[in-house]
């Protein structure tokens, strides 16, 4: 099954007959092959969804599809624990970490499945013997592409929406991390999904991805992955004149005032850059720490960090390997430049002894003192490397929370409710969190940015809005 493509309701072996190797980034070994997708099968996975669209699919009901991906929400429930072990493996996250993640995945399918007969249309009021009513259609064929760093999760959070609303769907996962999904969709297989409804398509970014990306077929497209790509998808969709929603990271500020509640901050402020080894798109990256604690709070900080522990996904501890030796050496790029430069690192955490010699890690390092204006502060490095930056007042905090090209979530930390609200609205941001920070996948809430980030919004009701289109019925009834 991993080295074969599902299009049309059946897996298939890919027309270029060749396969892409799949590593453990604990120790750098192959361990499996995915099938190398290539412009032929995407258009073979576009015609197959068209056709289910406007076949069966189209016909169904909301009532069906919603019992169909509760169906799929369950069969993820029952294997949640193997999913988890495959999921750590082929993307090196602590066990605890990839079960949590099951965990989502399977809310996803119940979340988007119970709420797929309840997004309804209006009636507006308009001219006497006219009825006029807004209904929300499916956008008709939508294509997905989705990053390495939360797979499963992220095969639930950008299907299941589409699903509901009734769309048929093309997905393409990440060339280095995708087993679950092609095991979930083995799942979606067996609840009995029309043929077509669910197509997947492995492959690299530059052929199957680029050949999704730019298919005149498709109606849709949802992305999460790198700003660089996103212009590329975003260029490719101006082409057929379709929207898209794009997920493009960001350089997210934890901001501590000087009356936050510290022991609830320090574990929330150490978690949001650790978790995933710092790859998760709504990573804190930043903290901003007011200046008359600053050095009381990042004492503490830097206690914490120090004992955090560095090790294979199995071994289960704080933090496991990067993805790849690629991403590896782009995180060691920014740490060894910003070192030279004379930016303090006030802490760097160990990795455990006797790790695989192979393997892709990179201790977690917290540096103080960073100028707003730096690399480290404004870029996002998507590993384990949380910047400090002192500030004076909260206007000065909000002009350094704002400061970056980014702008997808911020956490604010304060004991005080009127700045609580006033610095929340000051952000500028699609998620802000105050006395806490992340939400355990959060897939009630709707989530995106604004500025590099991207644009449109996932997760919640709100992802429903942009996998479907508003249609106006005029009717003269006289
Ligand atoms: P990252 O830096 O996190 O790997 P990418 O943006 O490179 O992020 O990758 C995210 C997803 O986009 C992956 O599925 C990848 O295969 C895909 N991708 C990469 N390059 C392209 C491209 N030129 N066109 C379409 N998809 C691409």
């Amino acid at each position: 099954m991993n080295e074969q493509l599902y299009i049309d309701g059946a897996w298939r072996k890919p027309v270029s007959g060749q396969t892409i190797p799949v590593v453990c980034p604990s120790d750098g070994k192959e361990f499996a092959r995915i099938a190398r997708g290539t412009a032929g099968d995407v258009d073979a996975a576009v015609a197959a969804a068209r056709r289910a669209y406007e076949g069966p699919w189209g016909k169904t009901t909301a009532l069906e599809r919603g019992r169909l991906m509760m169906k799929v929400g369950v069969k993820i429930a029952e294997h949640a624990e193997e999913l988890a072990q495959l999921e750590a493996r082929d993307t090196g996250k602590p066990l605890k970490q990839a079960r949590a993640d099951m965990v989502a995945a399977a809310r996803y399918f119940e979340f988007y499945g119970a709420a797929s007969d309840k997004v309804h249309g209006e009636v507006i009021p308009f001219l006497a013997g006219y009825t006029v009513m807004v209904k929300h259609d499916p956008r008709g064929v939508t294509g997905h592409i989705i990053p390495w760093n939360y797979p499963a999760q992220m095969f639930g959070r950008t299907l299941a929406p589409a699903l509901a609303c009734g769309n048929a769907t093309v997905l393409k996962p990440a060339e280095e991390a995708c087993l679950t999904v092609l095991r979930i969709t083995e799942l979606v297989h067996e609840v009995g999904f029309p043929p077509g409804v669910v197509n997947v398509v492995t492959g690299y970014g530059e052929e199957a991805g680029a050949a999704l990306a730019s298919h005149p077929g498709i109606d849709f497209i949802a992305f999460t992955g790198s700003p660089g790509v996103g212009t590329l998808i975003q260029k490719a969709s101006a082409e057929h004149h379709r929207a898209c929603v794009l997920e493009l990271g960001g350089k997210s500020p934890q901001i501590v005032f000087e009356d936050a509640p510290f022991e609830t901050a320090l574990p929330v402020v150490v978690n949001a850059i650790v978790q995933n080894a710092g790859q998760t798109c709504s990573a804190g990256s930043r903290v901003l720490v007011q200046r008359s604690v600053y050095d009381r709070f990042m004492g503490m900080l830097a206690e914490r960090f120090a004992r955090l522990r560095v090790g294979t996904h199995d071994m289960d501890l704080d933090c496991g390997p990067l993805i790849s030796a690629v991403q590896r050496d782009r995180v060691q790029g920014f740490v060894q430049a910003a070192r030279k430069e004379g930016v303090p690192v006030l802490a760097e955490a160990q990795l455990a002894p006797n790790l695989p010699a192979g393997g892709y890690y990179a201790a977690p390092v917290l540096f103080g003192n960073v100028p707003p204006t730096h690399t480290l502060a404004r870029e996002e490095v998507f590993g384990p490397v949380l910047s400090a930056i002192p500030f004076e007042d909260e206007a000065d905090a909000v002009r350094i929370a704002n400061g970056t090209p980014f702008g997808l979530a911020a956490g604010i930390w304060t004991r005080d409710g009127t700045r609580q609200l006033r610095v929340a609205n000051a952000m500028r941001c699609g998620q802000v969190f105050v006395n806490g920070y992340g939400a355990g996948g959060g897939i009630e809430l709707p989530f995106g940015g604004i500025k590099r980030s991207g644009h449109g919004r996932e997760k919640g009701l709100e992802a429903m809005r942009e996998f479907s289109v508003v249609k106006t019925i005029v009717i003269n009834h006289g």
